[in-house]
């Protein structure tokens, strides 16, 4: 098994020094799997400051739960001793650990089969519970009883799902059953946490499996009372069950075309949440503590979601003057736009047609100069010139956008732009008709 050579390093030193050391969890996972691990984590029989003593440089990171980083070239490599996770109180966290001298007792801790192999160049690959049967099997397995792993930590619960996405496993009966018995205990999980395993599970190869979140029955622990939202409100009992069988099957399957979208975070969580509605996504978005950015963005393109959208560069700056270009291109490929409208995109690019105030050859300071009294109108009268620069961008020159917003022709003006913006609204306003 290749390891880099600082990882070969550290545990050398340790070795030398009659300790144990070897390379363990994910990163052993992965790169069985050929996949190329996020982090290296190293499990020794020191003690932190037996590891503190035998280092440069080191940074105090989990101290109390036995973890030292050790920096390397930059690096950073978590070294944690040996430990046995006491009683495990509040369902997610245990209440002392307590440092072990013994390999297998570290490894019976850890929450996955896949995730409890360790290995160093001189011992090889310390595989107790048959970690590399279930990677041949494509099986995500409980390191021991199910229900005792996932009762002492509910977290377990959606990093088996998150798993099974990024690996695209398959989770084992006993694990799968044990999950929505459980499933109410991720009350106890932060916010945070719960939306950190979501978005890797979003931003996966197989995104369609957040399905397993509802299916497990977790959903309405995660998303509390706008889990309705997500799954549509059936109001007929009987038909509840089947209602619910075919939206998660329509669901699973938009979220498997989710997988071909770019893997930007805000693009697959719009993705995800198209069904709640721009408020209800960004009260979901809120609620699991998402940075501001991510529902700033997902609350656009959700609001853009089944847009249609005419193939006229008017239209297509319209849209984009609404957003940033990422953005735009997030909406482009959320709903699935024509090729004609991505050349119209891309052409308006290129010709850097004015898409904003700041780019409008009209400034406040110019209407100022022109007579306009700062205030609510001038900013009223600057909005429109964009609007008119957005219909035809060949107008952004300053002599013929100031001989459109002089104010004493306020109503010529206003006739005498077709605008790209009263068209959208009235399609708006008429599908909204349609759609009540
Ligand atoms: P990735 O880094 O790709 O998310 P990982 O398996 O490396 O996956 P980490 O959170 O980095 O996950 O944890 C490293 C190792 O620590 C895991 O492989 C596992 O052995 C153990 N571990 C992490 N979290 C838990 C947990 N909640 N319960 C039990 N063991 C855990
Ligand atoms: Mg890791």
């Amino acid at each position: 098994m290749q390891i880099p050579q600082q990882v070969a390093y550290i545990i050398d030193k340790l070795n030398t020094r009659g300790f144990e050391a070897y390379a363990v969890g994910g990163c052993v996972r992965d790169t069985l799997l050929g996949r190329e691990p996020g982090d290296w984590d190293i499990t020794t029989s020191a003690k932190p400051e037996q590891v503190k003593a035998l280092f440069r440089r080191t940074v105090d990171t989990g101290i109390q739960h036995g973890t030292v980083t050790v920096l390397i070239d930059r690096t950073g490599y978590e070294v944690t001793t040996y430990r046995i996770d006491g009683i495990y109180e509040d369902g997610r966290h245990p209440r002392q650990v307590e440092f072990t001298s013994d390999l297998l007792e570290d490894l019976r801790r850890r929450d996955f089969t896949i995730n409890a192999m360790a290995y160093s160049h001189d011992k090889g690959i310390v595989d107790a519970f048959d970690g590399m049967g279930d990677l041949k099997r494509k099986v995500i397995r409980c390191v021991g009883n199910p229900m005792e792993r996932f009762s002492e930590d509910a977290l377990r619960i959606l990093r088996a799902i998150r798993f099974s996405a990024q690996l695209d496993f398959s989770i084992e009966k006993e694990t799968w059953e044990a999950i929505g018995q459980i499933a109410p205990n991720i009350a106890k999980v932060s916010r945070e946490r719960i939306q950190v395993e979501l978005t890797k599970l979003l931003l996966s190869d197989h995104p369609e499996r957040m399905m397993d979140v509802f299916e497990t029955g977790i959903s309405r622990y995660i998303f509390g009372e706008s889990y309705q939202l997500l799954r549509g409100k059936p109001d007929v009992p009987e038909n509840i069950s089947r209602l619910l069988k075919e939206a998660a099957l329509s669901e699973r399957r938009n979220l498997q075309e989710a997988a071909k979208l770019p893997g930007k975070k805000y693009i697959r969580w719009a993705a995800f949440l198209s069904r709640a509605g721009a408020d209800g996504a960004v009260r979901i978005l809120k609620d699991l503590k998402l940075d501001n950015e991510t529902i700033r963005r997902v609350k656009t393109l959700v609001s853009w979601a089944g847009r249609e959208l005419p193939e006229e560069e008017a239209f297509v700056r319209r849209g984009m003057s609404q957003m940033e270009p990422e953005v735009w291109d997030g909406v482009l490929a959320l709903n699935g736009y024509s090729p004609a409208i991505r050349e119209m995109t891309r052409r308006i690019r290129e010709r850097g047609d004015c898409l904003d105030l700041k780019h409008l050859a009209v400034s406040g300071q110019d209407l100022i100069a022109a007579g306009v009294t700062p205030g609510k109108e001038m900013g009223e009268i600057l909005g429109r010139l964009l609007e008119h620069v957005l219909e035809r961008p060949e107008d952004n020159r300053k002599e013929v956008l100031l001989g459109l917003g002089k104010p004493d022709v306020p109503v010529e003006f206003r006739n005498s732009i077709p605008s790209a913006a009263v068209r959208v609204q009235e399609d708006l306003n008429c599908r909204q008709k349609l759609e009540q």
